[in-house]
């Protein structure tokens, strides 16, 4: 835990200068526009400790795997999003002294964060060995509006001396990802040059993604226009930089613009790249600085517009869901389908960037929710192109006849991740995408989605589920063995009753929706059917298995079990474990984390969570207040669903302490791990917690339904949505609901299961 960030409603803020805080800083202080992404690195010289990181989402590299044991089907390369040419070095020297604020006295350090208008700020001054004084100034920004340029406005005034101020603006695309597995560079260097405007272009090892950096550095003495006229160039293999020499006067400030263009492969032809990026530069060095911050900030506070929660009463709240619904927003825009969210979005290298299962289960409420249904429709059409790979990927491990795997860790749908406790055995995952097509289905109402791209996807998941079960004899029932449910404290366990449940409601699922697709849309079915040769027969073996799948239950505790012999366990509540042996995993064998009972995130409350309607209230009840208790919460998407089942079975207590514990992860550093990056998918769990669980958003029968409380410390708390075809403005009280329609259109929704009919442009408000 490391609380060093200010409380306030739309700035993250650091005051004073603490080298130990840099990297968290880094983490925190990210910016991201969707398409491209950096940690909060200085730009200036900083030898103390730093994680550098700038990220282009969808340029990966596959870096071979390394694994101590060899095994059949492990993934041959674990995909990267890798670490990115980065263009923001504004340096500044004074004779041969160089500001580098691990060594320079430095006071009035201010670093803000600006999450209403999407940009990073910071100002001090520093104090040179040799007493020379400067006052600095940055404010830096990823437009929003032209997801290509990057800008920095920097200013420098010396304020006990007049003389010679050094700049060096540079560009180095000699880039090293810390996670290398071999040590190698990823990038190597196409071209690079100085005019008209200093570029390198490189491209990626193996996946050749060529991507162009330019930039132009400008400058401004007291507001006005200046040419620095003596200056020098700096060039390396992919690296190059100006040096310029400006004599200010004592207090004469100088002011830096640097534009920088971002241009890849993914969206131009390889030849086209340097020209895009020269023209972006022209532009934006006509339109200006103050035209450009401009319209990015207006544009972000159309963003806040639809996806902003409102907090009354609680500023830490506050601060805490305003942070994680902006880091969300930074790394995901929905216009491009190949794209997608890391663990870490563009905050660091763990996990790769790559995507996990945490987008359908986590991540896809909120997009759907906060933006029109084309968003969260972009995150399925990534997986549903993908399904070739997912048949691939389960033909490798002994599958057959179009049954789909889909992978734990991905980029382009082939698998990267390779523990086989993992890769082979956390199979939920492939549930999990199921699942999002029905969540979409459900929230949307876009049921054309089932025939143009669902229906293919779910029966190749049914046809994976249908045979990684077997009959037991013994047990004269289906069973499923050797899995990893999501608690991965647990391995190779047998009937893990979360991935068992999932996997019913698979097919249960897809049996439903070649009904419907059959019938609605027979065109599509018959194109569906050709393509995946798919027989209507082979739904009797997914039915039989339905009717016969043996899930483990505890007759005595009335609890599903998470998985067989989970009662043979120690059961003592994680609360007695000693603080200073916490995390687990950082202070225990993984053979005494495996034997233990201790939960690492939501396993059985997982699927309670999923498919809650199928069960009463008492036995949520039971389960969560077994599970609850043996729950160590070490992974970052564990408290969220907690908590929102807290609230479900009126926990208000536990379901806020829990929420406390989510929105708050990385701000105050809960688990000491900030440095590495932002819990970027577990923050959508955060907004969950907050939608679904204080407000108790639900369908229900097509309909929106609440259900909601108003946290004790709380005064009142308002947010938006996006409901089919509406929009809604939702604020809860302590004694109240009120809802405004936004649209024009009359909506249904149920308070309590009270039904309330809400005409266009106008509200109700129901007593809670
Ligand atoms: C969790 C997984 C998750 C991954 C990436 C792991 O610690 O156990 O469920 O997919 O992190 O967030």
């Amino acid at each position: 835990m490391n609380k060093y960030i200010e409380h306030s409603p739309w700035e993250i803020i650091e005051n004073g200068f603490n080298p130990d805080n840099q990297e968290a800083s880094e983490s925190i202080f990210s910016l991201g526009n969707g398409k491209m992404g950096h940690r909060a690195n200085l730009e200036e010289y900083f030898s103390g400790k730093t994680l550098q990181g700038t990220y282009i989402s969808g340029i990966y590299y596959p870096d071979k795997t390394r694994v101590g044991w060899w095994k059949n089907g492990y993934p041959e390369y674990f995909a990267k999003i890798i670490n990115a040419p980065d263009w923001r070095g504004i340096k500044i020297s004074v004779g041969k002294q160089k500001l580098d604020l691990y060594k320079c006295k430095i006071s009035d350090f201010k670093r803000v964060l600006n999450m209403k208008h999407g940009y990073l700020k910071k100002s001090y001054t520093a104090e040179l060995l040799d007493g020379k004084k400067l006052e600095i100034s940055s404010i830096r920004f990823l437009s929003i509006v032209n997801d290509e340029l990057g800008i920095i406005k920097y200013t420098v005034k010396p304020l006990n001396f007049t003389g010679k101020i050094k700049v060096l603006s540079d560009l180095n695309a000699d880039i090293k990802n810390k996670d290398a597995n071999y040590g190698e560079k990823f990038w190597t260097k196409i071209e690079q040059a100085f005019v008209p405007f200093p570029f390198i272009v490189t491209e990626t090892k193996k996946t050749f993604f060529q991507v162009c950096n330019a930039f132009v550095t400008k400058f401004f003495i007291n507001k006005e226009n200046f040419n620095p006229l003596k200056f020098r160039s700096f060039e390396k293999n992919k690296y190059l930089g100006y040096e310029y020499e400006i004599k200010l006067n004592v207090n004469q400030e100088l002011t830096i613009y640097k534009y920088a263009a971002v241009t890849s492969s993914l969206y131009y032809p390889k030849d086209n790249l340097i020209d895009a990026a020269f023209k972006n530069l022209e532009n934006a060095i006509s339109e200006g600085f103050d035209k450009l911050f401009d319209e990015h900030k207006k544009a972000w506070e159309e963003k806040w517009k639809l996806a902003d929660i409102y907090i009354e009463g609680d500023v830490a709240a506050q601060q805490g869901i305003r942070f994680n619904i902006f880091q969300l927003l930074q790394t995901y825009n929905g216009k491009d389908e190949r794209l997608n969210i890391g663990p870490k979005g563009f905050t660091g290298e763990k996990y790769g960037g790559v995507t996990y299962w945490d987008t359908e289960a986590y991540c896809l409420p909120f997009y759907m929710s906060t933006n029109d249904a084309k968003v969260a429709k972009n995150l399925l059409i990534y997986r549903y192109k993908h399904l070739p790979k997912a048949i691939e990927n389960a033909e490798k491990l002994g599958f057959s006849d179009g049954a789909a795997l889909f992978p734990m860790v991905t980029i382009n749908g082939e698998e990267c991740h390779n523990e086989w406790e993992i890769t082979f055995e956390e199979i939920h995952r492939n549930g999990a995408i199921a699942y999002a097509i029905f969540n979409y289905i459900r929230y949307t109402g876009d049921k054309q989605y089932l025939a143009q791209f669902g229906l293919e996807v779910l029966i190749g998941i049914a046809r994976f589920w249908a045979q990684r079960v077997n009959f037991s004899q013994e047990k004269q029932k289906y069973v499923m063995l050797g899995v990893t449910g999501p608690n991965e404290y647990e391995n190779n366990v047998n009937n893990n009753w979360y991935t068992s449940t999932i996997a019913l409601w698979s097919m249960k699922y897809a049996i439903e929706s070649i009904e419907f697709v059959k019938n609605n849309f027979p065109d599509d079915f018959k194109k569906i059917t050709d393509k995946t040769k798919f027989h209507l027969n082979e739904t009797e073996k997914w039915q039989n298995i339905i009717d016969n799948m043996y899930l483990p239950y505890d007759e005595k505790r009335q609890i599903f079990l998470q998985q067989d012999g989970f009662l043979d366990k120690e059961l003592i509540p994680a609360s007695e474990i000693p603080k200073n042996q916490r995390p687990i995993n950082k202070h225990w064998s993984w053979d005494k984390i495996l034997r233990s009972c201790y939960i690492k995130q939501a396993d059985v409350l997982q699927g309670l969570f999923f498919f809650e309607e199928n069960y009463d209230i008492e036995t949520i009840k039971r389960n969560f207040d077994f599970y609850e208790p043996l729950t160590v919460h070490e992974s970052s998407l564990s408290p969220s669903v907690y908590s929102i089942i807290a609230a479900k079975i009126g926990n208000k207590h536990k379901a806020y302490e829990l929420y406390l514990r989510t929105a708050r992860l990385d701000l105050d550093d809960y688990n000491d791990e900030v440095a590495e990056g932002l819990h970027i998918t577990s923050m959508a769990g955060t907004w969950m917690s907050i939608v679904y669980g204080f407000a108790g958003m639900r369908i229900k029968d097509n309909k929106l339904s609440f259900s909601p409380f108003l946290p004790e410390k709380w005064k009142s708390f308002e947010f938006r949505i996006f409901f089919r075809d509406w929009l809604l403005s939702v604020k809860i009280t302590d004694n109240s609901l009120i809802i405004r329609n936004l649209s024009d259109k009359e909506i249904e929704i149920f308070v309590k299961n009270e039904n309330h009919k809400i005409v266009g442009q106008s509200s109700i408000t129901a007593k809670i």
